[in-house]
């Protein structure tokens, strides 16, 4: 029997609506509108089309948004003391820069200058260890493993008690979404076994999980043998194999594969994302759902 398909596009869009309707009543009651910024510095194509969309949705949910263009060529100082400018203003909630940075700007120095309490990417330290602290702790979630987390809670797989393995250990990916699935609470409490280059053998890891989330950026890493069958899976993978031509619009588009080998792990799984309109359209939600939680938190105190 085939898996279930876990429509990703769906989901989000169900959270989306929900957003809506919080936005709506936080600006009636409140008078209080989400503010996101987005910082692009340089022209990156891929970058550019990031951004877009999150300026699109945002605008969708009726956020206030702003979108910083910056030069290539743009000092550490001006991007610092742009950050400083929106940690400062009031009409904005979250402050979001696109990475990659250019070489010449320290990365790490521009995250950590964002005010933890704007953070809505949620890689502050700050909010990291908030993070594994977990309860009343966390203010936000990072987007992909929050976006992970609520594909597997909406499609209807009980985390609680559940054997999950999760290979990769990125600081995006991996090592957060072991974290919040081993917190004590609702969409969590399960085992959690993290597999990397270093583990032996590691498909008899993969064989024993209910729940298996693949993050190793290798395409069709994760072979349908691997998989327990009736397993809820979870690729995250976004790996550009090759281009073919779009039949809408007759342009090169790339061909993208997820880390699992989704034919074969489609006879077994019970339920798997597709790649794309897997785990991908959840991301950009999960980064307005924090929007809207830093906002909310000005209203709280
Ligand atoms: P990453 O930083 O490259 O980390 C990959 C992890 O997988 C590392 O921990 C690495 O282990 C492990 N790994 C790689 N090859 C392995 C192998 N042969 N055996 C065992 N472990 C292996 O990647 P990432 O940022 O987590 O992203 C992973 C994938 O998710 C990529 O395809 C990326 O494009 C995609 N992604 C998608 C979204 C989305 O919104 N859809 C968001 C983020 C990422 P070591 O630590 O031992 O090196």
């Amino acid at each position: 029997m085939g898996a279930r398909i876990i429509d990703g596009k769906a989901i989000a869009a169900e959270i989306r609506q929900e957003l809506k309707q919080q936005v709506e009543e936080m600006r009636d009651r409140h008078g209080v509108v989400p503010g996101l910024v987005t910082i692009l510095v340089g022209q990156n194509p891929a970058s550019v089309s990031y951004v877009t969309a999150k300026q699109k949705t945002a605008h969708e949910l009726g956020f206030y948004s702003v979108q910083e263009d910056l030069p290539e060529d743009v000092s550490e100082e001006e991007l610092l003391s742009m950050v400083d400018r929106y940690n400062n203003d009031p009409k904005i909630h979250g402050i979001l820069v696109q990475l990659p940075l250019p070489k010449h700007i320290n990365e790490k120095k521009v995250l950590n200058a964002i005010n933890p309490d704007k953070d809505v990417d949620c890689f502050h330290p700050v909010n990291i260890g908030r993070l594994v602290i977990g309860g009343e702790e966390v203010r936000f979630l990072p987007c992909t493993p929050a976006g992970i987390q609520e594909l597997i809670i909406r499609s209807g797989f009980e985390t609680s008690g559940a054997e999950v393995v999760v290979v990769g250990r990125s600081n995006i990916v991996g090592k957060p979404i072991a974290i919040m699935l081993l917190q004590k609470g609702k969409g969590a409490n399960a085992t959690v076994t993290v597999v990397h280059t270093g583990t032996k053998d590691i498909p008899s890891h993969c064989r024993r999980a209910d729940i298996l989330i693949v993050a190793a950026g290798v395409p069709e890493f994760v072979k349908g043998d691997w998989i327990k069958p009736g397993a809820c899976v979870i690729d995250v993978g976004v790996n550009r194999v090759g281009e073919k031509k779009s039949e809408k619009t007759g342009r090169m588009v790339p061909i993208l594969k997820g880390d699992v080998e989704f034919e074969t792990a489609k006879e077994v799984a019970g339920a798997i994302t597709p790649v794309p309109g897997g785990v991908g359209p959840m991301t950009i939600t999960m980064l307005m759902r924090n929007t809207v939680r830093a906002a909310e938190y000005t209203i709280k105190g």
